[in-house]
């Protein structure tokens, strides 16, 4: 579902993802662990080209990302994402938050787009807040309508960056549950985490990253029982 060959990064001097190769298959669920500034936002955000690189070939669904236009729109479309920040829409309801892109970008019709948008705020367990603000609603709430809202596009990917991390230790649960019922119902995810718990639970793959690299690449019962680097020993020892 993703392939990235030899994938390529610099910022100036910085080589922030060096000879990246990776394989994603449909439905596997992947956690990227590593240490602040070792490229884990970088390699989300090159999948649906929010990041341009500079050598290399990425790939979703057997597709090559154009470098724009509309063919990168529709691919772009394929992939949600869900950041640490909400970014709802603030002068729009929730409802209208999700409605938003499959109206605008899928041109679907109203009803139709509502239909679905509610839909979904239900699958999230938030239907009941359609009619509100963002402001009316818990970070926890918010980032479960983020998730809605990627949702919306019917994406074949879902990629999360530290999608817990700015919410209040009450409300990470929630959307942890949301990200664990959307693995077991096989869409395919990249989700960078410093949640340990949901990594060993729901994913089936962990890479671990320094320094732009990918430097282990295993299963989460490995991982965490018998890391291979020292990079690797050095960062749980510091997280567990
Ligand atoms: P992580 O998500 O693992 O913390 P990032 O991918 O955000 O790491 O960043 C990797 C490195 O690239 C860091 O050193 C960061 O400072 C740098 N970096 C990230 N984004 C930019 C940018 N837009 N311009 C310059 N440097 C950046
Ligand atoms: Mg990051």
């Amino acid at each position: 579902m993703i392939s990235m060959a030899d994938v390529n990064k610099h910022f100036g001097s910085l080589h922030v993802l060096q000879n990246i190769d990776l394989e994603i298959p449909r439905g596997q669920v992947v956690i990227v662990l590593g240490p602040s500034g070792s490229g884990k936002s970088t390699l989300c955000r090159t999948i649906n080209r929010l990041e341009p690189i500079d050598s290399g070939r990425i790939e979703v669904d057997g597709k090559v990302l154009p470098a724009e236009g509309k063919a990168l729109a529709a691919l772009r479309a394929d992939v949600g994402m869900v950041f640490q920040s909400f970014n709802l829409f603030a002068h729009k309801t929730i409802l209208e938050n999700v409605m938003l892109a499959p109206l605008k970008v899928r041109r679907k019709k109203k009803d139709e787009a509502k239909k679905q948008a509610l839909a979904l705020l239900e699958r999230v367990g938030i239907a009941n807040q359609a009619e509100k603000y963002p402001a009316q609603l818990s970070g926890g709430q918010q980032q479960r309508v983020a998730i809605a809202r990627a949702l919306a596009m019917n994406p074949k990917v879902m990629l999360f960056d530290e999608p817990t991390s700015a919410l209040d230790p009450e409300m990470v649960q929630e959307v942890l549950d949301v990200m664990t019922s959307l693995a077991k119902e096989g869409m395919t995810m990249l989700v960078v985490t410093h949640e340990m718990g949901f990594a060993r639970k729901a994913g089936d793959r962990v890479l671990f990253m320094a320094d732009g690299q990918i430097v282990e690449d295993t299963d989460p019962a490995t991982f965490f029982t018998a890391p291979k680097s020292d990079r690797a020993k050095d960062f749980l020892g510091k997280i567990l």
